[in-house]
């Protein structure tokens, strides 16, 4: 996934629009313009076998501009599989610096779309093409950074480690077993994660840094009763039984809580956002007991998912019958739980909340794991601050939570901090990640192999 952010697009700028940008102007955009391109053109969709060739033709560059063929490695996993490529740094005992990002996209149907998903097109200053911002742009920009740094004969502190999954969509098999092999990095940088936002004109508005991501989690709510013929209720009923535990289960608030990442967030995004909600994310920021700015800020989507764990119904099935007492009532509740809370607590939770011996409730387990925040380190932070100042002088970085989970959590479980960084820059309004149509701004190129360049240049300079 593409992780949302959680920042809400509001100024305006005097600067006047930046004009499309139809071709990069740099050696490294364009080549990361050509590993795009050759990336969206190979359907790396769940069950097509296709991440190996993707994994085979980023192997032969990398190979072309210098790296040790013994330095990478694809380790097949059923029809997909991970790559990794080892930049030997001049302290080889020093802990590496894993950068990550994933080689499969969500599947796209050609009918649905204006273009054909997997035949790359440029146009109106955008790549078209499924995977183009979510998370072919990035890997291409790291590959092409890398590729430039290599030619160039830089030489990092220490390994960095390019870690490229092959099922972040779906299962991130992929992931756990590479961030296994990987468990003695110092830090991983994500590419699927954070990332710029422009503004309505087209001027860099904010860059978020994901830090942390909420616990995903389903439970599987259950009523049975014996049934019958609806002419002779008794007692019981599942379905009123499910709609009295559904609607507890929609009115409760968890309490409000308030973590060092969620606080840096609202007090660094508090500048950004609209003058009459800046006030109470900076009062919620200093005081996470003040009600009613939490209340304040759980009514507007933007920031509910900040401030609390949320659980919500989303789907409920039962009954067989117009005219019989229904026998079985089903029905999903969603979570997604502020860090550091598990899901077995909110589990108890549910179950105290809804108090009904009669209503089973079940964890549905989809793979996803417990997350974890990574702590804000002042000095990796600053470092991503030079390469954002060089970017877009004077742009707010503001640390941040997703909704959603993203290969970073199972380094997360394993101790190692985790930041998104992308290096896309793209109007909220233009992401369609997962969507039709999907694209990246051409524009975000040049400068995207730039940041990542000076990135790694900084913290394993
Ligand atoms: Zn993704």
């Amino acid at each position: 996934m593409r992780a949302i952010t959680l920042v809400a697009a509001t100024l305006s700028f005097a600067a006047g629009p930046l004009a499309a940008q139809d071709m990069p102007s740099t050696p490294g955009g364009e080549r990361a313009l050509e590993i795009l391109e050759e990336a969206i053109a190979i359907p790396t969709v769940q069950g097509r076998g296709q991440v190996p060739v993707l994994a085979e033709k980023l192997t032969q560059r990398l190979v072309a501009a210098g790296f040790a063929a013994g330095d990478i490695a694809f380790t097949p996993m059923g029809e997909t599989g991970y790559l990794t490529a080892r930049y030997p740094g001049s302290d080889r005992q020093a802990k590496p610096i894993v950068v990550l990002a994933h080689m499969d996209v969500v599947e796209a149907d050609p009918a649905d779309w204006e273009r054909d998903p997997f035949i790359p097109v440029v146009e109106n200053g955008f790549v078209f093409g499924r995977g183009a911002i979510d998370n072919k742009g990035d890997l291409a920009m790291v590959t092409a950074a890398v590729i430039d740094l290599k030619q160039q004969g830089w030489v990092p502190s220490r390994d960095i480690v390019l870690l490229f999954t092959g099922d972040e969509e779906t299962q991130m098999a992929t992931t756990q077993v590479g961030a296994q092999a990987l468990s003695n990095a110092a830090l991983v940088l994500n590419a699927d994660a954070g990332g710029g936002e422009l503004a309505e004109d087209g001027t860099p508005f904010v860059y978020t840094v994901q830090a942390g991501e909420k616990t995903y989690a389903d439970y599987r709510l259950t009523v049975t009763d014996e049934g019958g013929h609806s002419s002779r209720p008794d007692d019981t009923n599942a379905i009123a039984s499910m709609s009295a535990a559904l609607s507890k289960v929609a009115q409760h608030r968890f309490p409000a809580q308030l973590s060092p990442l969620t606080k840096a967030y609202l007090e660094g995004s508090a500048a950004q956002a609209a003058p009459g909600i800046a006030a109470t994310m900076r009062a919620f920021a200093a005081d996470p007991t003040d009600e009613q700015a939490a209340d304040a800020l759980s009514a507007r989507p933007e920031y509910v998912g900040v401030v609390r764990t949320t659980c919500v119904p989303t789907m409920v099935e039962g009954g067989h019958a117009t005219n019989a007492l229904p026998q079985s009532v089903t029905a999903n509740v969603n979570c997604r739980i502020f860090p550091g809370t598990s899901r077995a607590d909110v589990q108890q939770t549910l179950t105290q909340l809804i108090g009904d011996p009669a209503v089973g409730i079940q964890f549905i387990d989809n793979g996803t794991i417990e997350s974890l925040e990574s702590p804000l380190d002042p000095e990796i932070m600053a470092a991503i601050g030079r390469a954002i100042e060089e970017r877009a002088p004077g742009l707010a970085i503001v640390p941040g939570m997703s909704a959603g989970a993203t290969d970073s959590m199972h380094f997360r479980a394993l101790g190692i901090p985790a930041l998104g960084i992308s290096a896309s820059f793209i109007k909220p309004e233009d992401e369609f990640a997962h969507g039709l149509n999907e694209r990246l701004p051409v524009a975000t190129l040049d400068p995207g192999v730039e940041q990542w360049k000076k990135v790694l240049t900084t913290i394993a300079g």
